[in-house]
C-alpha cells in the first residue's frame, strides 16, 4: 500500500517542500517518488532537476551499493577498512577522544560538520564540542558558504536576520542580483522571478557577474564586471546616488549612523573611477544607481559570488549600505536578501554550530553569553579561547596542533580550498572520523573509522531556508542498512565520554527523539533576534513558519526592520568604512588568467547524492576548464583539448570547454569534480588550485578568485 511523507529538500537554500511516496515491499517501504509540496510557501509545488529526481537518489539499488552501511575501522590508513558493531566503533572514538583530550588538551580536537545537517544534529555535536569536550573548534562547510553574509548584516543592521522574504520578489521593481546564478544556483526562485517578471513588464532586473550566465541573459541591465571589483561598483553606484541626490537623507539621519565617514570615503569613486576599476561603462553605473535608488521598491539578491572573497564582509556591507542611503529596507519589496546555498546553512547560524558563533545568535568572545549557554547545558563554563575555522582547522591539523578530526556530512579532501594542505592535515592527524551517508568519498581514504549515517527520506528534524522559514524533515523509511541519524551517533559517543569526564552526573545527551534537541534549541533563543520560544513541534507540524516567533506570537515575521529599528542597542544601523581592495592572488605576466570555481544547474557540491543520478549528468557529463574562445584562438586551443591549470598552490589536468559567457582573460571551473575524476591518480581535483586567503572578519575563503596559467598538455 502507498503512503506520502511530507518533508523538505535537502539541496538548495530554497527549502521547497517535497512529497514523498512510498510503496511496501517485501523487504520494507521503498520511495517511489517525490512531488513537489503545493502547500509549501517555499516553492508551491514546484520542484527544479535535483528536487524532482530526489528518489532516484533513495532508490534500493543506491541505498545497498552506494550507501555506507555498516560502521568500519582500520588500525593502519594503508590497509582496508574492517566492518565493526556501533558499540565497539563509538567506544573507541569515545577512547581515542579522551586519551588525546587528556595528552594534549581539548583543542587538540576539531569538529568540522556541514550546513546539509539538520537543526538537531547540529545542535548535538555543538553541545558535544563545547560542552562536554570544552572546545570551540568546531566548524562547518557552511563557512565557504555564507559566514560573509552573517558578519554584513551584523555589522550593519546588528544582527544575522535576513530581512526579506521569498515574496519580496513579487513585489519588488528593481531585482539587483550580485555574485548569483540564480537560475542555476536556486532555480525554483529564478521560476517566480521569470513569473514575476512576466507579471510586472515594468520590473527592472539588474545582473551583476563576470560571466553572461543564463541569470544574466534575463537581465534588463547585465554589469559584466572584472572579477573581485564588486566593492568598488557598489561604492560607485554609492558615489552616483549621492551626487545625483537619489539618496534619503532623512531615513540617514532619522535610522543609522556613519553615513559621513563614508561618504568621505567614495568621494573619489566617480563613476569614471568605478568604470576604470571595475571595467565597466560609466553609463551602465549611472543606469544601475538611478533604477536602484529611484525604483518604488528594490531588492537584491546575493550569493557566493560575493561571499567566496577574501573581502567577502567587505562587498557583504557595501551592498547592504546602498539599500541603508536609498532607503530600500523594512517595507513590502525592499531590502537585501542574501541567499543560502545550503539546505540549513541557516540552521547552523541559529544553533551556533560554528566557531564564531554559539546557539540563539551569542557571541563565543562575550563572557555573559558563554555563560548564558552553559547555564542552560547545565554544563562546564564553556571555553574562552577561539576556535578555529574552516581553513584555520584544517591549517592547525597541519602544523600538529589539531590531533583529531570528526568529520560529518562534508567531504573536505574534495571541496577545502588548498587540497596539498588539506590532505597534509589529515595525513597528520592521529584520528580522523568520517560520518557519512554515502560510501568512498574522498576523505574516507584519510579516515581511520567510519560511521554510516542516515540521510533524506530516513531521518525526522528541521532545517531553515534563506527566508527564516523553517520546516520539518520526515523520514519515509528506516535508515539503510545499520546507518543511524546524526544526532544519535553523537548522543552515544558522547554518553560514553560523559562516563568519564562527568561520573555519576545526570547526561548532557538524554535525548531520544529529535523533539528534545529542538526544544533546548528553542530555549536558547529566547529573548534573542531570532526568538522562536512560541513554535512548538505541534505548530511546525501543521506548517513551515518563519522566525521571529516569540511567545504569544500566531505567525512568524515576513519581514524585519519595518518598524524602522534595526538590531543595534539604539535601533540605528551602521555604515561600515571600508576601501575596495583588490583579491589575494595577484594576475601577472606568469599567472595572467582570473579563475572562478562555481556550480553546475544539475549537480550538488561533491556530487556523493547527485552523482547517483545518471540523468543528471546530461547537461554536464564531465568536468572541463571554460576559458572565452578569444583566449582559447589566442593559446590556439580547440575545444576537447587537455590543458593544465596551474596556480601558485597547485594544478590540474583538465580538457578545455569554450565558454563565451566569460570575459576574456577569466576562466571558470564547475566545482562539483574532485581527484577521482579529474586529473587521475595523484591528482587533487579542482581544489589543487584555489585559494585559502580568507576575509579577515568573515574567514569565509576566496574560492571564487584564484589567478592561474592555463597551458596545453603535450601527448605523448
Ligand atoms: Fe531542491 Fe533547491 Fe531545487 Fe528547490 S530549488 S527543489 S530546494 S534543489
Amino acid at each position: 500500500m502507498g503512503r506520502t511523507t511530507r518533508s523538505t529538500c535537502p539541496y538548495c537554500g530554497v527549502g521547497c517542500g517535497v512529497l514523498i511516496d512510498t510503496t511496501e515491499t517485501p523487504d520494507g517501504p521503498c520511495i517511489t517518488g517525490v512531488r513537489g509540496d503545493p502547500d509549501h510557501p517555499a516553492n508551491a509545488g514546484r520542484l527544479c532537476t535535483k528536487g524532482a529526481t530526489l528518489h532516484l537518489t533513495a532508490s534500493p539499488m543506491v541505498r545497498q551499493h552506494q550507501r555506507l552501511l555498516q560502521p568500519a575501522w582500520r588500525a593502519d590508513r594503508r590497509a582496508s577498512f574492517q566492518p565493526v558493531d556501533w558499540d565497539t566503533a563509538q567506544q573507541q572514538i569515545a577512547d581515542r577522544l579522551l586519551d588525546l583530550r587528556a595528552r594534549h588538551g581539548r583543542d587538540a580536537i576539531g569538529f568540522y560538520i556541514s550546513g546539509q545537517l539538520l537543526t538537531e544534529d547540529y545542535h548535538a555535536f555543538n553541545k558535544l564540542a563545547r560542552g562536554l569536550v570544552g572546545t570551540n573548534n568546531i566548524d562547518s562547510n557552511s563557512r565557504l558558504c555564507m559566514s560573509a553574509a552573517v558578519v554584513g548584516y551584523k555589522q550593519t543592521l546588528g544582527a544575522d536576520a535576513p530581512p526579506a522574504c521569498y515574496e519580496d520578489l513579487d513585489l519588488a521593481s528593481c531585482l539587483f542580483l550580485a555574485g548569483t546564478n540564480t537560475a542555476w544556483a536556486h532555480p525554483v526562485l529564478f521560476r517566480r522571478i521569470e513569473a514575476a517578471r512576466a507579471a510586472r513588464p515594468d520590473l527592472k532586473i539588474i545582473v551583476v557577474d563576470p560571466r553572461r550566465t543564463e541569470t544574466a541573459e534575463f537581465a534588463d541591465l547585465h554589469l559584466p564586471l572584472r572579477p573581485g571589483t564588486d566593492v568598488a561598483l557598489f561604492q560607485g553606484l554609492l558615489h552616483a546616488c549621492i551626487w545625483e541626490g537619489w539618496i534619503d537623507r532623512p531615513f540617514i539621519d532619522q535610522h543609522t549612523e556613519g553615513f559621513d565617514a563614508l561618504k568621505a570615503l567614495v568621494r573619489t569613486m566617480t563613476p569614471a573611477e568605478t568604470a576604470r576599476l571595475t571595467g565597466l561603462k560609466e553609463a551602465q553605473v549611472l543606469q544601475a544607481a538611478e533604477w536602484f535608488a529611484r525604483s518604488p521598491a528594490s531588492l537584491s539578491l546575493y550569493c557566493m559570488g560575493l561571499n567566496q572573497s577574501s573581502s567577502g564582509a567587505a562587498k557583504n556591507t557595501a551592498l547592504i549600505h546602498l539599500h541603508l542611503a536609498t532607503g530600500q529596507i523594512g517595507r513590502p519589496g525592499a531590502g537585501p536578501f542574501s541567499l543560502t546555498g545550503q539546505p540549513n546553512a541557516m540552521g547552523g547560524r541559529e544553533t551556533g554550530g560554528m566557531a564564531t558563533l554559539l546557539p540563539g545568535h551569542r557571541d563565543p568572545a562575550s563572557a555573559e553569553d558563554r555563560a548564558a549557554i552553559a547555564a542552560l547545558w547545565g554544563c562546564d563554563p564553556l571555553s574562552d579561547r577561539p576556535g578555529c575555522t574552516a581553513v584555520e582547522m584544517f591549517e592547525a591539523a597541519a602544523r600538529g596542533e589539531i590531533k583529531a578530526l570528526w568529520i560529518a556530512c562534508t567531504n573536505p579532501a574534495q571541496s577545502m580550498p588548498d587540497q596539498a594542505l588539506v590532505r597534509e592535515a589529515l595525513s597528520r592527524c592521529e584520528l580522523v572520523v568520517l560520518q557519512e551517508a554515502f560510501g568512498g568519498t574522498a576523505t574516507a581514504d584519510f579516515a581511520d573509522i567510519l560511521l554510516p549515517a542516515a540521510t533524506w527520506g530516513e531521518k525526522d528534524g528541521t532545517v531553515t531556508n534563506s527566508e527564516r522559514r523553517i520546516s520539518r524533515v520526515r523520514a519515509a523509511v528506516p535508515p539503510a542498512g545499520a546507518s543511524r541519524p546524526d544526532w544519535q551517533i553523537v548522543r552515544d559517543v558522547a554518553q560514553r565520554m560523559e562516563a568519564v569526564l562527568r561520573p555519576g552526573a545526570d547526561s548532557l545527551f538524554a535525548w531520544d527523539r529529535p523533539q528534545q534537541l529542538w526544544e533546548e534549541h528553542r530555549a536558547a533563543t529566547c529573548g534573542k533576534d531570532l526568538d522562536i520560544s512560541g513554535l512548538s513541534y505541534e505548530r511546525l507540524e501543521a506548517a513551515p513558519q518563519q522566525w521571529p516567533f516569540p511567545a504569544g506570537a500566531e505567525q512568524g515575521r515576513a519581514r524585519l526592520y519595518e518598524d524602522r529599528r534595526f538590531a543595534h542597542a539604539d535601533g540605528r544601523a551602521r555604515f561600515v568604512v571600508r576601501p575596495f581592495a583588490m583579491p589575494a592572488d595577484r594576475q601577472d605576466a606568469r599567472f595572467p588568467m582570473a579563475l572562478s570555481t562555481g556550480r553546475l544547474r544539475d549537480q550538488w557540491h561533491g556530487m556523493s547524492r547527485s552523482g547517483t543520478v545518471p540523468r543528471l549528468f546530461a547537461h554536464a557529463p564531465t568536468p572541463a576548464l571554460h576559458l572565452h574562445p578569444a583566449d582559447m584562438e589566442r593559446r590556439r586551443l580547440k575545444d576537447g583539448a587537455l590543458v593544465r591549470v596551474t596556480s601558485r598552490r597547485g594544478s590540474v589536468i583538465l580538457p578545455l570547454q569554450s565558454d563565451a559567457v566569460l570575459t576574456p582573460q577569466s576562466a571558470w571551473l564547475p566545482m562539483h569534480w574532485g581527484s577521482e575524476f579529474v586529473g587521475g591518480q595523484g591528482q587533487l581535483g579542482v581544489n589543487a588550485v584555489t585559494q585559502p586567503a580568507f576575509c579577515p572578519d568573515a574567514r569565509q575563503p576566496e574560492l571564487k578568485f584564484a589567478a592561474v596559467a592555463v597551458t596545453p598538455v603535450e601527448l605523448p
